[in-house]
Formats: structure tokens, sequence, C-alpha cells
């Protein structure tokens, strides 16, 4: 019987990938025309060990519901969502401890530097071409006391592998000319140079193509209605074109995880939270940053992707519409024309894609990697803003686990979520 997986997001074809890589009959379903449609389209681009920290951390609880319902915070969210999150929100202020907080930071790392060998391995197997750049990334600063926590954060971190250099505001334009007319509100930034760029839809693309080509039956434009399950096994899969027996899923829906299961009686502490990017033609703009730039005051990150500048921030806890919303997109492309002023020269809206997807926000900030409690029923999702850069090492954590192998990685338990062995 074939292994089903649900979701051709980045995360879902890399597991798809791998399974078939291991002699396994695959079928990947998903509702969009093509692989990667949905979040895995317009997000930053980034490959980035360096931010592995989760947003579950200490004071951030109380910081979301001072900002509650203000249009223009950093993390909004809205009134309407409240009810809904109540569950999910008690567990992610659960996660909040500092101990939690730096467990899980390191278990995203170990992911993180372990997805990336994982993706350079598949780049060269295959020859996707994904828009790679591999210029590092920085990390700027406007206070002093933001840019010293952030060095202690890195600090730590760099114990268990993460590489990073503390720099001046003049090494910054060194490293990017772009920031010289704002050189002098820098306090100075974080050079992570380890960290890579690449467009998440075409890689997924290209490795759907490419498991395509190996045997995987790709069935796209096809909704997953829900998993059938009896005595405690998964027994099928039902679309709204047709019922697939297995006795193996893997349910890699990002954000729909959580609704999808629970018609199986699963919770998963999965929620969407919205983000927005901008992206548009570099062309004509000369002196656009080559080196992606993630501004810690300002909030975007802006990002060189093959031909296109993608400029993408905001956090908007708001349910599963992901419709952008054109106020936030605004206030990004505000914040990246006060740090690049000549931005202003070269934006245009009406020439840009304006595009919002919703990040799996798990309660711990760690992705749900492993088998439920019904038999044969796995789940890869919750990789919240980190789903690019874990999505290849996740594939193959969750078929080293279905196999039934040693997958030398460990990750924290959550609810449902079966502890992969150490
Ligand atoms: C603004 C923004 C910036 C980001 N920047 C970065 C970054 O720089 N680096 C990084 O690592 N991550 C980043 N992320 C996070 C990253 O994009 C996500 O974590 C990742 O795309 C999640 O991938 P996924 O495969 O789990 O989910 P998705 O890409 O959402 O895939 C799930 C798939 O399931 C399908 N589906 C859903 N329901 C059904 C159904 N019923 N039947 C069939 N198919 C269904 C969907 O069509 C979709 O293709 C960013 C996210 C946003 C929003």
């Amino acid at each position: 019987m074939p292994t089903i997986v649900l979701g051709a997001g980045v995360v879902g074809t890399a597991t798809a990938w791998y399974l078939r890589q291991s002699g396994h009959e695959v079928v990947l379903i998903d509702r969009e025309a093509e692989a990667a449609m949905e979040t895995s389209w317009g997000n930053g681009g980034v490959i980035h060990a360096s931010e592995v920290e989760p947003w579950s951390q200490p004071g951030m609880p109380l910081k979301i519901l001072r900002w509650l319902g203000q249009e223009n915070a950093p993390m909004l969210l809205r009134y309407s969502a409240v009810p809904h999150i109540l569950r999910w929100g008690v567990d992610f202020a659960r996660n909040c401890t500092a101990q939690r907080f730096r467990e899980h930071a390191r278990a995203n790392l170990d992911l993180a530097l372990h997805s990336l060998r994982c993706l350079q391995k598949i780049g060269a197997e295959t020859g996707i071409a994904y828009d790679r750049a591999t210029r590092g990334v920085l990390k700027i600063y406007r206070s002093r006391d933001a840019l010293d926590s952030a060095e202690r954060s890195s600090e730590f971190l760099a114990r268990f592998g993460l590489l990073f250099e503390r720099i001046s505001a003049e090494r910054c334009v060194q490293i990017e000319p772009a920031l010289k007319d704002t050189k002098s509100t820098l306090a100075g930034a974080l050079y992570f140079a380890r960290d890579e760029v690449g467009d998440s839809n075409k890689f997924a693309q290209g490795l759907a193509a490419a498991c395509a080509a190996r045997g995987v039956q790709c069935r796209f434009g096809e909704t997953v209605q829900r998993v059938e399950a009896t005595d405690s096994r998964v027994r099928a899969v039902l679309t709204d074109k047709d019922r697939l027996q297995t006795d193996t899923v893997v349910v890699a829906l990002g954000s729909f995880t959580a609704p999808m299961l629970a018609q199986n009686g699963i919770r998963v502490p999965i929620y969407p939270v919205k983000g927005v990017s901008i992206t548009f033609q570099r062309a004509g703009w000369n002196g656009a940053p080559n080196v992606p730039v993630i501004d810690d005051s300002k909030l975007f990150g802006i990002v060189p992707i093959g031909d296109r500048m993608r400029v993408s921030g905001s956090a908007e806890i708001a349910g599963y519409d992901a419709t952008p919303a054109l106020s936030r997109a605004q206030a990004i492309i505000d914040s990246a024309s006060f740090t690049f002023p000549e931005m202003r020269h070269h934006f245009d809206f009406s020439k840009s894609r304006i595009w919002a997807g919703l990040r799996p926000v798990s309660a711990a900030g760690t992705p749900l990697i492993g088998e439920t409690r019904i038999r044969g029923l796995w789940i890869n999702a919750g990789h919240g803003h980190l789903g690019w850069t874990l999505s290849c090492g996740s594939g193959q954590l969750v078929v080293d686990l279905i196999n039934g192998r040693n997958p030398g990685l460990s990750l924290p338990t959550q609810g449902a979520i079966s502890r992969p062995a150490a």
C-alpha cells in the first residue's frame, strides 16, 4: 500500500522525496494545481539558522496582550481570533519560560544545521535551480541594548554550532553598501555568514518534478477531506475525488494540519500567524542590497531572490484567511524605505506582488514531527517562521522515524506527538 503525504508545501514535498528515496511507494496530494502555492510560495526566502529562537519566549504573552487589537503592533492579535486561540494561547504561554525557550531554540538549531546539509545534498543530486545565494545574512540593530541581548542569545547558540560575528556600523556598510544612508542610525549588526537564500516555491516545484520522475504519484488539484481510521489505525484517505487505502499517512498541511486532525480527535497545538511579503523586479534599482538584511527595530527583512527583491514581515493572529492586509504591506514598505531611502524612487505597488501566507506556528516554537496516537498517522507540521529552513531536515527526520531508524536528532515532546528516539 502507498504511503500518502498530505500537503505539497515545501515540507510535504521534502517528505515525499525522502520516502521515495527509501523505497516507499508514495502518493503526494495537494489541493492547489502545483506544489508550494500557499505559505511556501512567498516567504522571506532565507535559510536561517540565525533565526531559530521560537516566538514563544519570555515576556511574549504580555506583549501580545498589550498589543491586542493595535493595527500597527509587531504581533497583532485580532479580537475576533481570541475565542479560537485560547487553548493554543495557554500552551504558547506555558512554553515561554527561559528554560523551554533555550531548549527549543537549541532543538531548532540542531534541525536547521542538519536541514541545510540535506538541502545542499538534494540540490547537488537533482540540480534544481532555486535562486540559491550564499552571501550570509546581516541582522541590523539600532539600539546597543537590543544588539547586546541578541549577541548573548547567539553566543548561547554558538556553543551548539551557530556561526556569527558582531560587527560595527562601518563594517555593515562594507558588507552591504546599500546601508550607507542609514549608517548613522545603526548600533551595529550580527552577521551570519552561513545563512543562505533561495526560492522555496521554485525548490519545492523542482523537487515535486524530481519526485514524479522517480515514481511518486503527484495528485494536485485534489482536496483531502479526512483521514479514515478505525481501531486506532489508519485505513484510508478520503478526498473530493477518491478514497485511497493506506496504512501510513504523513500530514504536512501546514496551518491546516490542526483542523484536519481535529476530525480524528487529535488536538494539534498549531495556529496560523499571517505574514506579508512584497515582491518586485530588481531591475532599475542599481543600488539595491545584494546581501539579505533583517532590520530588528523595523521588523522586516529585505532579500534579493534571483532577479527580484522580496520584502517581508508582519505577524497577525487573525484566523485562516490568507488575504494580505494592504495597511500591513504599506507599513513594511515604509520601514524598508526608511532603511533604504533609495527604494522610494524604485518601488511601485502597482508593479509588485503583494502576498500573505499563514505561518503554522506551534505552541512550543518547534515543529511537530512524529506519530500520533493513531497507528500509521504521522505529522510533519508546525514549522512557524522556519519552514523553509527546516523543510529538508524535517522530511528526512520523519522518514527515519517511519522506517524505524534512529535519526540522531531529538525534538521536545508536544502533546499528541510521540518523542523521536534520541
Ligand atoms: C511572510 C513570511 C515570511 C517567511 N519567511 C521565512 C524565511 O525567510 N525562512 C523560513 O525558513 N521560513 C519562512 N517563513 C515560514 C515558511 O514559509 C513556512 O513555515 C513554510 O512555508 C511552511 O511549509 P509547509 O509545507 O509546512 O506549509 P504550506 O506551504 O502551507 O503547505 C501546506 C500545503 O497543504 C495544502 N493543503 C492544505 N489543506 C489541504 C487539503 N485539505 N487538501 C489538500 N491540500 C491541502 C496547501 O495547498 C499547501 O500547499 C515565512 C512565512 C511567511 C508567511
